[in-house]
């Protein structure tokens, strides 16, 4: 085949283990492309392991808008609110909250809501191939109950799904009944159905994605941290911190939350920052039917390996932080009235991830500045859901050299 200087490449090197840089290489193993994926840690050591497991299009709109800046400002420096922005925060991520601000205005959203509608329409597909083509862990078809103390606070969801259907995205709902579900307590007085979606185990569908991707001849490396990537005639040579190096003719950065570390030097300025998540998992006295979102506390849960699995948070600390375990207690603290039949102190599973959060809430999916360099990341809370489109998309681009209309809007260079 031919090489990063013209042509379909023959060979990548995706960096980044994660659901979106295993997926793209699955989906350009499919185009006939050879690949070597490589990670600093392993597979799914990112945020591609603990997270809520939502296979979710319905859910999938931009972050920025006008009443997440109203809840944010009001729960700066909290530290049992969902959102958290530590004191001691770097001038930099004021001035990547600034830009965040700037985007949450209606029409912005509207805007944004267009172009992820593209991606969101042909996502649960994306995971079909998938599926079809030997990734084991498919995703379970559901519908997810929204839960609510109060019955104006339905409302607002309901909102939020006609603000979605002008945005181009059709959502279908219904009410429900909170005795449906045995985990939700007397709290919760209003419950919404919302159709068509699904949930996964993460963990185990990344793994699924990699003996997949290694089964059809891909090489993965882990231990193996990016540095560089050095133009050497026709080849790029990825360069890892232990002076090792892989070389092809394409590359595909899907570093999650660390992306501009790399993406900065194939020229990609935009900023992704990490907005740490954090998940547990309780035993269960009954069985779980299927996800709960509790959208008032901002906490989402799955049925995961017979418990419930709980998460929450967004925390604007660097990626590599340690685990607090008071932003834990904070999860259980808010989600506890809702529940019932869960055992709280029998948790375990603590976690943390950073999801990898732009300013305007729009991934960043296509080429560098740098030939050959393309870049897949920075999808905020939905990366798990949009990953396998990203995937099939980019992979597309790259073979052929041209840029699917569904990709326009995600340019990094935009
Ligand atoms: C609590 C929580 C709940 C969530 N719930 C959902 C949900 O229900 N549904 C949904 O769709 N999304 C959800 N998300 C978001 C989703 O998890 C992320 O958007 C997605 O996992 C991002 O995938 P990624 O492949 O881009 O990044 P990651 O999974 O973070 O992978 C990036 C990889 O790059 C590697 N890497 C970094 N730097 C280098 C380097 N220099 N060299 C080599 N390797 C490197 C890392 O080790 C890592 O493995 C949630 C996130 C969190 C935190």
């Amino acid at each position: 085949m031919g090489s990063a200087a013209g042509g379909a490449p023959g060979t990548v090197v995706v960096v980044g283990a994660g659901v979106v840089g295993l997926s793209t290489a699955w989906f350009l193993q499919e185009r006939g492309v050879e690949v070597t994926v490589v990670d600093r840690s392993g597979v799914a050591a990112g945020a591609s392991w603990g997270n809520a497991g939502y296979v979710a299009p319905a859910f999938s709109v931009p972050l920025p808008e006008p009443a997440v800046l109203r809840y944010g400002l009001r729960s700066l420096f909290d530290p049992n609110a969902p959102l958290y922005v530590p004191r001691t925060a770097d001038p930099g991520l004021w001035a990547f909250l600034a830009g965040f601000a700037r985007h949450c205005t209606h029409r912005t959203w509207q805007r944004s809501m267009r172009s992820l509608a593209g991606l969101n329409a042909d996502c649960l597909d994306a995971f079909d191939e998938l599926a079809k083509g030997g990734v084991g862990a498919p995703a379970q078809a559901t519908s997810v109950v929204a839960a609510f103390e109060r019955p104006e606070q339905a409302g607002e969801l309901r909102e939020e799904f006609e603000r979605t259907r002008l945005g181009g995205q059709e959502t279908w709902f219904a009410d429900g009944a909170a005795f449906e579900v045995p985990q939700l307590s007397s709290l919760v007085r209003t419950v919404l159905r919302v159709e068509g979606q699904r949930y996964i185990d993460p963990g185990e569908f990344t793994r699924s994605l990699a003996e997949a991707v290694e089964a059809r001849g891909g090489r993965i490396h882990t231990g193996f941290t990016v540095r560089d990537m050095v133009r050497e005639g026709d080849r790029l040579l990825v360069k890892s911190t232990h002076h090792d190096y892989v070389s092809a003719d394409s590359v595909v950065l899907a570093t999650g939350a660390w992306l501009p570390e790399l993406a900065v030097k194939a020229g990609v300025q935009r900023q992704v920052r990490a907005g740490r998540g954090y998940s547990f998992t309780v035993p269960v006295e009954e069985p779980v039917p299927g996800p709960i979102y509790l959208p008032a506390v901002r906490v989402a849960c799955t049925p995961y390996q017979g418990g419930l699995r709980v998460a929450g948070t967004m925390e604007f600390r660097p990626p590599d932080a340690a685990l607090d375990g008071g932003r834990i207690e904070a999860i259980v603290r808010t989600a506890r009235p809702f529940l019932r039949g869960v055992d709280w102190e029998g948790r375990h599973d603590e976690w943390v991830g950073p999801r990898p959060v732009t300013a305007d809430g729009l991934p960043l999916i296509g080429a560098s500045r740098v030939p050959g360099v393309h870049v897949a990341g920075g999808h905020g809370m939905w990366g798990l859901t949009l990953g396998p489109i990203t995937g099939r998309l980019l992979s597309e681009q790259i073979v052929t050299g041209e840029r699917p209309a569904a990709l326009r809007p995600f340019d990094p260079l935009r």
